[in-house]
C-alpha cells in the first residue's frame, strides 16, 4: 500500500485522512460506485442530496484521491473534452452552447458546495490566463478567442495585449494573454478527502483497499467480496483499462508536476501574481500552474503514454521529465532559480478514442460510466457526478439533453474502441510528437 504523502504534493501537504476498512465478504446496496475520485464521490454526494435514504457503497482499489483527482493542477476550468467539436457541429450546437453554460456553473457549483458543506479547499475564482510566449501561440490563441467570440461566448472571455496581461502576471516575453475569468483554482487532495468525508456524514458506506476485478449488470467483484446493487456506476477514468470488458476504451496519459517552496514575497511580486489566477502558455501540450494558498507554485506539463495502457503510480523524482517541467517554469519566471522544488508527482488521465468526455448510463443494464476528461476533469467531473445521479433517480433535468449524455446501451459494449497495440502506441505518440514538433517549428 502507497503512503499518500509519495503521491502528490498536495496529498503530503494536508493530514492524512483515516484508512478505511476493505470490503469483506457479500453485501448489499441500491447502489454500488466503482472509484473513490471526483466522479465516484461527486455522484455519490448528488444522490444523497436529492435521495438521502439511498444506500450507496463506494469501493475504492487503493484510498480515497489516489488516482488524477488528489494529483491534478487544480485548475477548476469549465473546459471540456469535445466541446468545441460539439459548438461545430451544426446538429449539436445549440444543446453544446448550453453544456458550455452548465460548465460555467459547475465552476460556480464546485464553490457553493465548498460553502454549503464547510469543506476548505482553498478555492479561489481569480480565472485563468493563457499567455502568448510566441508569435505562433500568439496566433493560436487570438484564433481560440475569435472562435469563442463566434459562438456568441465573448462574454466569457478576453483577449489582453501585453501590457493588460502584465497586470496579472509577469511571464518573461509575453505578448497577451488569453483570459478566461470563469476559471478557479482548488487544492485537489482537500477537495476530494472533503467531499469523502461530506458523503459518508450522510450515510455513504466507502470501502479501501478493495479493487473492483469485475463489473457486470447489478454486480460488482473485488478480490474479497461482492456488492449487489440494482445499480453499478463506473467511475475509474484512466484506470478503466484494467476492468474486464473496458480494457480499449479510454487510454491512460501521464502528465507530471513540480511544486516550488513557499516564495517569499518579494519573489511572487516579481511573478506579477497579485491573486490566485492560474496560467499557463499557449504551446501544444498543455502547461498549467497555480499559486497555492501557501504561495508555491505548482506547475505542470507533459502528456506520456506507456505501451498496453500501462499506469505508474509513483514518479521517481529524478526522471529528467521533472527537470523539464522546471526549465519551462524559469523561462517563465528566470528569477526563481534559486527556489527550490519541494515535490515531483504525476498521475494518469483518461483519454477517449473521440477526445469526448462522457456521462453514459444504461437504464436496462442499470450501468453507468462517466469520464474520458482529457485533463480537465476537476468541474467536468462534478458536472457528470449530477448528471449521473439525475440519470440513476430518472430525473429529467436541464444537464440530460446535452451532447455528452449518452443513453444508448451498455458501456461495457457499446463504445467506441481504441486500437489494439502497437497501433495504439504509434497513434498516441504520432499526436504528442506532432504537437512538440509544432511548438518547436513554431507553427
Ligand atoms: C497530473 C494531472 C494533472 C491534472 N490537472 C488538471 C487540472 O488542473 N484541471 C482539471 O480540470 N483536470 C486536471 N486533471 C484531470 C483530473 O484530475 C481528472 O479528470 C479527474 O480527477 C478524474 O476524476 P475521476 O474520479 O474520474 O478519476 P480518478 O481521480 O482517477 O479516480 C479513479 C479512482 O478509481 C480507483 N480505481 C481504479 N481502478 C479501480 C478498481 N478496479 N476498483 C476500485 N477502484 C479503482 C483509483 O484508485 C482512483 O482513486 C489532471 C490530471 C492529472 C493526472
Amino acid at each position: 500500500m502507497y503512503d499518500p504523502k509519495q503521491i502528490s504534493h498536495w496529498h503530503a501537504s494536508i493530514d492524512p485522512s483515516p484508512r478505511r476498512p476493505a470490503l469483506e465478504g457479500d453485501m448489499t446496496a441500491d447502489v454500488v460506485i466503482v472509484g473513490a475520485g471526483y466522479t465516484g464521490l461527486w455522484t455519490a454526494y448528488y444522490l444523497m442530496e436529492q435521495s438521502p435514504d439511498l444506500k450507496i457503497i463506494v469501493l475504492e482499489a487503493n484510498f480515497v484521491g489516489f488516482g488524477a483527482s488528489g494529483r491534478n493542477g487544480g485548475w477548476c476550468s469549465p473546459a471540456l473534452a469535445g466541446l468545441d467539436e460539439w459548438l461545430e457541429n451544426p446538429t449539436h450546437h445549440d444543446r453544446a452552447l448550453h453544456l458550455q453554460h452548465l460548465m460555467f456553473d459547475a465552476v460556480d457549483e464546485v464553490g457553493r458546495v465548498a460553502q454549503r458543506e464547510n469543506i476548505d479547499f482553498d478555492y479561489a475564482k481569480d480565472g485563468e490566463l493563457n499567455v502568448a510566449t510566441t508569435a505562433a501561440q500568439e496566433k493560436k490563441l487570438k484564433k481560440e478567442y475569435d472562435f469563442v467570440v463566434e459562438q456568441g461566448l465573448g462574454d466569457s472571455v478576453q483577449w489582453l495585449d501585453e501590457s493588460a496581461t502584465k497586470e496579472f502576471i509577469n511571464i518573461q516575453g509575453s505578448r497577451g494573454a488569453l483570459y478566461t475569468p470563469q476559471c478557479a483554482v482548488i487544492h485537489p487532495a482537500k477537495l476530494v478527502t472533503g467531499v469523502a468525508a461530506t458523503v459518508e456524514k450522510k450515510g455513504v458506506r466507502i470501502y479501501e483497499q478493495s479493487p473492483v476485478t469485475h463489473v457486470e449488470a447489478g454486480r460488482v467483484r473485488t478480490g474479497q467480496g461482492s456488492v449487489t446493487a440494482a445499480q453499478v456506476v463506473i467511475a475509474t477514468e484512466a484506470y478503466s483499462a484494467k476492468i474486464d470488458g473496458l480494457s480499449r476504451r479510454l487510454v491512460p496519459v501521464h502528465s507530471q508536476l513540480i511544486v516550488t517552496e513557499p516564495l517569499s514575497d518579494e519573489l511572487m511580486a516579481r511573478t506579477g501574481l497579485k491573486n490566485r489566477v492560474v496560467f499557463g502558455d499557449g504551446r501544444g501540450l498543455v502547461t498549467y500552474g497555480q499559486r497555492t494558498a501557501d504561495n508555491r507554485i505548482a506547475f505542470g506539463y507533459r502528456a506520456s503514454y506507456i505501451f498496453g495502457s500501462g499506469i505508474k503510480d509513483v514518479f521517481d523524482a529524478d526522471d529528467p521529465s521533472f527537470d523539464g517541467i522546471y526549465q519551462i517554469l524559469l523561462s517563465f519566471f528566470p528569477f526563481l532559480k534559486d527556489v527550490q522544488v519541494d515535490q515531483c508527482w504525476g498521475g494518469a488521465l483518461g483519454v477517449a478514442r473521440d477526445m469526448s468526455a462522457f456521462v453514459h448510463y444504461d437504464a436496462e443494464t442499470k450501468l453507468g460510466w462517466a469520464g474520458g476528461y482529457t485533463g480537465n476533469g476537476v468541474a467536468a467531473s462534478n458536472l457528470a457526478g449530477r448528471t449521473m445521479a439525475d440519470l440513476l433517480l430518472g430525473q429529467d433535468t436541464e444537464r440530460l439533453d446535452t451532447p455528452w449524455v449518452r443513453t444508448s446501451g451498455s458501456p461495457l459494449t457499446k463504445f467506441p474502441h481504441w486500437e489494439p497495440e502497437p497501433l495504439r502506441w504509434m497513434g498516441v505518440q504520432g499526436v504528442r510528437t506532432m504537437l512538440r514538433l509544432s511548438d518547436w517549428l513554431g507553427v
